[in-house]
């Protein structure tokens, strides 16, 4: 398969609470693309009407040890006393297969990706300020104060990595956030790197 049938790899990351996730589902319910969602593995129990297979592959423990062992996972990190991890078996078929596949991961786990797959995307969703993030994560309300403490602790210490990621997308409103992500993939489509390929066939054919 040529380099430009092959599609991108899409990952949105940032610290919890900046709406990562509402971000992802408004892009999802945006017209005129193609994206494929990654579901993720975890260890956590899953939130009130959580669907084991949509939202989450729902794990024990014992069992995310075991395929960490058995190299099952693209990337995974420890979040806030829980694992998640990117199954990686469906993902290298769905982009030999074209698809653009969106991983919403965590800031440990999007640096790993950047290590192993040097050509995917990486977006840095970012919120208007602090104060926006702690609002967010207390309206939540699905964590206990602890935790609440434990992630913003944690947001303060990922706010400084977002200089190794391709892009920052400041979380105004959704909807800006899931336009400007639709965007950056078209931009992403048009450089020369991934547009050539194309253009070097035509003149080939003509
Ligand atoms: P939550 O418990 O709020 O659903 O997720 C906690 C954090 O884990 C969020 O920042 C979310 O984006 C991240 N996360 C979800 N799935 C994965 C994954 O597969 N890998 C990594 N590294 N982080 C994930």
């Amino acid at each position: 398969m040529k380099l430009n049938q092959r599609g991108l790899l899409i990952v949105i990351s940032g610290p919890s609470g900046v709406g990562k996730g509402t971000v992802r589902e408004a892009l999802f319910e945006m017209e005129g693309h193609d994206l494929v969602y990654s579901t993720s593995m975890t260890t956590r129990p899953p939130r009130e009407g959580e669907i084991d297979g949509k939202d989450y592959y729902f794990v024990s423990k014992e069992e995310f040890l075991e395929r960490i062992k058995n190299d099952q996972f693209l990337e995974y990190a420890e979040f806030v006393g829980n694992y998640y991890g990117t199954p990686k078996d469906k993902i290298d078929a769905q982009l030999e297969q074209g698809k653009e596949v969106v991983l919403e991961i965590e800031v440990q786990g999007a640096l790993q990706v950047r290590e192993k797959v040097k050509d995917a995307v990486f977006i840095f969703i970012a919120p208007p300020n602090k104060e926006a993030l702690f609002r967010r994560l207390l309206r939540r309300g699905t964590e206990d104060p602890e935790t609440i403490d434990s992630r913003m602790k944690k947001a303060e210490r990922e706010f400084p990595l977002a200089h190794k990621y391709d892009y920052i997308v400041v979380n105004d409103e959704v909807m800006n956030a899931a336009d400007r992500i639709i965007a950056i993939i078209r931009a992403e489509h048009a450089k020369t790197e991934r547009a050539i390929y194309k253009y070097r066939e035509m003149l080939e054919v003509d």
